[in-house]
């Protein structure tokens, strides 16, 4: 079976680097291959090197992976993943290639130079080995032109979008002459391994993403300009009002760099033949102009807009086109923004800003119908389907629905009467498909969705194993339900717990179905998986309850909450059935709990794990410290000190510390070695499921209670409370952190008990309960607990 087990990356430039870094992310060693300097820096003078030491042979290779460390968003799940990129160079190395199972070629953007790295490839090239190209829109037939037949076979593009651990846009070309099944591992490939969402596109200029994406922003400065529109207005128009993201149009030019952008522009001006659209992608003199002052966007300091420093505030100014003098923002009133934020949902927002009825749900209209237009005439041309245009956009320029999936929220038929009525001419395939009495271009037909395929109904791709817990509900799969959870029939046996109060949030009514959930697993499932899909898997308790039992001074409701909570994890952990939880995203504080009561934890990639109570002015209390204290006993030998071990997750807990991807939550102690990551989130839940199936198969067993649970006692305390002491005095912690901290070292310790003593399960529990209400009964906790509900932050009084 074809695998990919080691890879060669050639050029270690922005992307390239990156590119070996999520790599590595997954497992895959590579060798990072840059050009030989042709001369010294002072640095090395200094040494006494000469040009031909590796050190400086290899210098760009060995620059760019240590800049992995620097960048942020980081690029690296962990930072010591960076051990899986081998630098080099191409002149001393080039040979090593023969070891690899794919070279991607990732240098400079042109096609010289991309053609003759390809000849030097096919010299060390073997059968098997797939060779792909990162271009953003050079032609992949034209790059291999020379190449053998069989070298032809095996290559293609496989562009990946900046960040490429974050983007999730993959857009993979087949060649003219690309063997086919090449082109079918590399999509599975690029989904299961690479965690990515990946479109088929054709070999046409700048693919499918950057092409449609191009056009749109041309168009909107074209509409801007028509109307007498500023930057800041359309930027207001063009971001979440119309399901895209905050950047919209202009500050995405700024990141992107304003010299990209009219690269990629010219790039398809140059090389399609319709005199029209050579038109529509001539840059408007205005971003001409900023290419000549040099204001390039973020990387030159100034743009679109300027950040500035005046009066010792900081602000953001933006450019005049007139004037071409950068001047503070105004601001916009308009009832079609207004209304659009108050609706819901993508489609609600896209739909209120452009029914709107002012000028600027006009100038929306104005730009929206075009793009819907020049997608719908691409479609055959740049990709097959409707569905990889959809995605390319949704992945590749983060917006929330793709041109046909807007153009359906709007009413397809309504919509494109109104495109007729105002002159536009509709590709041929929309006008049959509309006379043959569709309704929509995504149709359900049969519980399918389908899409339209040389006009006819087709299911739409789902990738193997993506499953849907919408779909799934609407579908009759719910087997009880309350207002903060669901259980739903995976199917095969297995049931999937899916939270879905706000925020995920744990209150009373998931804690409720926790038990439930359990009970039924028991008695009817060969087990349980935990997860939704959600925009995060669980932010914590509902703290607004216990915040307002705290100010009433209830505390028999928070003891009775805690109580609940300790039950409900207790009956995850004893479960008789495995319990898999697989969580994404933000996953914090209780959150964190359901997954430390599980049997097993199957992260996504993206998560964001940590017990960060303490920023709310209280310690974990939903068995977060007896697990902590229990799996520390269990993670060293019989006769080895608690403490050292102890100590690394008191200072996790006491600083609040997340992790910063899955596999740094596994780093940091808080999984298990049977624990793993699931690297596409949209597989992450029939993992789990496949997970449960695996061990209900292989005979689960629950764990035995814990009635002997060693403790590091009160020298332990001590040993913790003097570690917080010397944060307090270095000034890392405030003295309100440290009284928390005091507490937390007393839990995780075990009390003051003698060092190494024997403590029950329950007499964990009732530790961190009775520090849990005593907390919430200080008034520094309580302003914690507000200003964390009130501005979403924590507060380090
Ligand atoms: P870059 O300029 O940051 O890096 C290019 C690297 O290639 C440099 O390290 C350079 O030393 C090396 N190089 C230059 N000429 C070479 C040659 N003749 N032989 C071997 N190595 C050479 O560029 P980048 O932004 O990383 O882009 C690389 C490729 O990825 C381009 O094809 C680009 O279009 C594509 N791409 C870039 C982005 C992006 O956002 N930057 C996104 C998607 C695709």
């Amino acid at each position: 079976m074809r695998q990919i087990r080691r890879a060669a990356v050639i050029g270690s430039g922005v992307m390239g680097a990156q590119i070996a870094a999520h790599l590595a992310n997954v497992g895959i060693p590579s060798l990072l291959l840059d050009l030989v300097p042709q001369e010294l820096t002072a640095e090395e003078q200094k040494k006494g090197l000469s040009l031909d030491h590796p050190a400086v042979r290899n210098r760009l290779a060995t620059e760019a992976i240590r800049r992995l460390h620097k960048l942020s968003p980081a690029p690296l799940f962990r930072a010591d993943y960076a051990k899986l990129i081998t630098p080099g160079n191409l002149e001393d190395d080039l040979h090593r290639i023969s070891e690899v199972d794919w070279v991607i070629e990732v240098i400079v953007e042109s096609l010289e130079p991309k053609r003759q790295l390809l000849e030097r490839i096919e010299r060390y090239w073997h059968e098997g080995m797939i060779v792909s190209t990162n271009t953003s829109g050079i032609s992949i037939n034209a790059m291999v032109e020379g190449r053998s037949e069989a070298f032809r076979r095996h290559f293609l593009g496989t562009h990946f979008f900046n960040p490429p651990r974050y983007m999730k846009l993959l857009e993979v070309i087949p060649g003219r002459d690309t063997d086919p099944a090449i082109v079918e591992f590399m999509r599975d490939f690029g989904t299961e391994r690479l965690g990515k969402g990946v479109v088929l596109a054709k070999d046409t200029p700048n693919f499918i993403a950057n092409r449609i994406g191009t056009y749109g922003l041309l168009v909107t400065v074209e509409e801007m300009q028509k109307g007498g529109f500023t930057v800041e207005e359309v930027d207001a128009i063009t971001g979440p009002a119309l399901g895209r993201p905050k950047s919209a149009t202009f500050r995405t030019l700024d990141l992107v760099g304003i010299d990209t952008f009219v690269h990629v522009a010219n790039n398809v001006r140059q090389n399609v033949t319709d005199p029209q659209e050579q038109r529509a992608f001539e840059v408007p003199e205005a971003i001409q102009k900023l290419v000549e002052r040099g204001w390039l966007g973020e990387k030159s300091g100034q743009g679109f807009y300027k950040r500035v420093k005046q009066n010792g505030q900081r602000q953001i100014l933006v450019l005049d086109l007139d004037t071409f003098e950068y001047r503070e923002q105004k601001k916009i009133a308009s009832s079609a923004l207004e209304a659009s934020k108050q609706a819901k949902g993508a489609a609600g927002k896209a739909k209120a800003l452009l029914h709107g009825g002012d000028r600027y749900a006009e100038l929306a209209w104005n730009i929206v119908k075009r793009v819907l237009v020049y997608s719908a005439e691409k479609l055959g041309e740049i990709a097959d389907t409707i569905q990889d245009i959809d995605a390319a956009m949704r992945w590749g320029f983060n917006w929330d629905l793709g041109p046909f999936e807007l153009w359906d929220a709007l009413g397809m038929v309504e919509t494109a009467e109104r495109m007729r009525a105002e002159g536009l001419r509709l590709p041929s395939w929309v006008e049959d498909w509309i006379a043959a009495g569709h309704r929509a271009f995504y149709e359900e037909k049969d519980g399918k969705l389908t899409m339209p395929v040389n006009g006819k109904p087709e299911p739409v791709r789902v990738p193997a194993g993506v499953i849907d817990l919408a779909a799934l509900k609407k579908a009759g799969k719910v087997i009880a339900q309350n207002t903060g959870a669901s259980l739903i029939d995976l199917g095969d046996g297995v049931a999937c717990l899916e939270f879905h109060s706000q925020n995920n949030a744990i209150g009373p009514d998931i804690l409720t179905m926790i038990e439930k959930s359990v009970a039924i697993a028991e008695k009817d499932f060969a087990g349980l998986v935990i997860a939704n899909q959600g925009k995060n898997f669980c932010v914590g308790a509902n703290l607004m309850l216990i915040l307002m039992a705290a100010q009433e001074g209830d505390w028999d409701e928070i003891d009775l909450s805690i109580r609940q909570f300790h039950r409900a994890m207790l009956a995850l952990r004893y479960s008789q059935v495995p319990v898999v939880a697989a969580p994404h995203r933000m996953t914090l504080g209780g959150g964190v709990e359901v997954c430390l009561a599980s049997s097993r934890v199957l992260p996504a990639a993206e998560t964001y794990f940590g017990l960060v109570e303490v920023g709310v002015g209280v310690i974990p209390g939903g068995g977060g410290c007896k697990e902590t204290a229990r799996r520390v006993a269990e993670s060293v030998g019989p006769d080895d000190d608690l403490v050292p071990a102890l100590a690394r997750m008191f200072q996790a807990i006491g600083t609040a510390k997340v992790s910063t991807s899955g596999a740094e939550a596994l780093a940091m102690g808080w999984l298990r070695e049977t624990d793993r990551v699931v690297v596409n989130d949209d597989l992450r839940i029939s993992a789990a499921k496949a997970e449960v199936l695996r061990m209900a198969e292989i005979g689960y067993t629950a764990p035995p209670k814990a009635k002997e649970i060693r403790v590091a006692g009160r020298d332990g305390k001590a040993t913790l409370q003097m570690a917080a002491r010397g944060m307090w005095n270095g000034g890392y912690i405030t003295d309100y952190d440290l009284h928390i901290a005091y507490k937390l070292a007393h839990v995780l310790a075990g009390g003051d008990v003698p060092a190494d003593s024997l403590v029950s399960e329950d007499y964990l529990l009732d530790l961190e309960r009775e520090a849990f209400l005593s907390l919430c009964g200080e008034p520094k906790t309580i302003q914690r607990m507000q200003h964390m509900l009130a501005t979403g932050k924590p507060l380090r009084n």
